[in-house]
């Protein structure tokens, strides 16, 4: 059973995409609200931001975030282990990006980011790799938000789910404070967001460029793809049809390990 839950939460995760199910969040109202249909509208970066920002407390709310002044002694430690992993990033590139890198422990291996810069590595995730290869995940991760994915997949998700009724009479620099259910509703549009193939290449190869800024190896990029698959190989065999589907929705993983080595 537990090898079953295991591969079920990788799937989420290997292409260290906008998922946000993160093992704790439970929202089934993200069905509904996708079918409903959709109306187009526009949101200015300040609009943006401002929703970012409440999805981002919501999701920190909901999940435990690591600190170092934890009371627990595990979370603390993987809170001081990722900042001292973060502290390799050029300053600069924190401040123009304003990056928030934090820990959730939770049950899924995984990691996002979101448009407001706020980036979130699990840590089953961490527990796989070494500091290099989880460098190379942020690095990974920060690519989506400097390529824009993150915004695209954001405001995708917005529509979706939490302003699809609202999006008409919001209007100007006006950000609306979002409802519980909105932010779970979003969390949850968020949680299915996929990125394409071509946008997961674009991000491995910032993560790579990524790597060699900070002063480290950049095949650590294609380590940390390689412990992914890794653990897709353990999770069932290809003639497990129901895995066979499901990772089949999901960029090669392979292709992408053998592009990066390429270089
Ligand atoms: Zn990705």
């Amino acid at each position: 059973m537990r090898k079953i839950l295991f591969a079920l939460v990788f799937v989420a995760a290997c292409s260290f995409s906008a998922h946000a199910q993160f093992g704790k969040i439970k929202v089934d109202k993200v069905a509904s609200a996708v079918s409903k249909g959709v109306k187009s509208f526009t949101l200015t970066d300040a609009e943006l931001k401002g929703y970012a920002d409440q999805s981002t407390k919501w999701e920190d709310e909901h999940n435990h975030l690591c600190k170092t002044t934890d009371e627990y002694e595990n979370t603390k430690a993987y809170a001081a282990r990722l900042e001292n992993i973060v502290a390799n990033i050029p300053a600069d590139l924190v401040k123009e990006y304003n990056l928030d890198i934090k820990a959730y422990h939770v049950t899924d291996v995984n990691a996002f980011a979101r448009p407001n810069g706020s980036i979130r590595i699990f840590t089953p995730l961490m527990d796989l790799m070494t500091d290099e290869q989880i460098l190379g995940v942020i690095g990974h991760e920060i690519g989506h938000v400097v390529n824009k994915d993150s915004k695209d997949a954001y405001v995708a998700a917005l529509r979706m789910s939490a302003l699809k009724e609202a999006a008409g009479a919001v209007g100007g620099d006006k950000v609306q404070a979002l409802t519980d259910s909105q932010l779970g509703d979003l969390t949850e549009a968020l949680g299915n967001a996929q990125f394409s193939q071509k946008q997961e290449n674009g991000a491995d190869d910032y993560g790579y460029e990524f790597l060699k800024k900070c002063g480290k190896d950049p095949s650590s990029m294609a380590g940390a793809l390689g412990v992914l698959l890794k653990l897709q190989e353990e999770a069932g065999s290809p003639e497990n049809s129901k895995f066979n589907k499901l990772f089949s929705s999901h960029p090669d993983l392979k292709k992408r390990i053998e592009r990066l080595n390429k270089k």
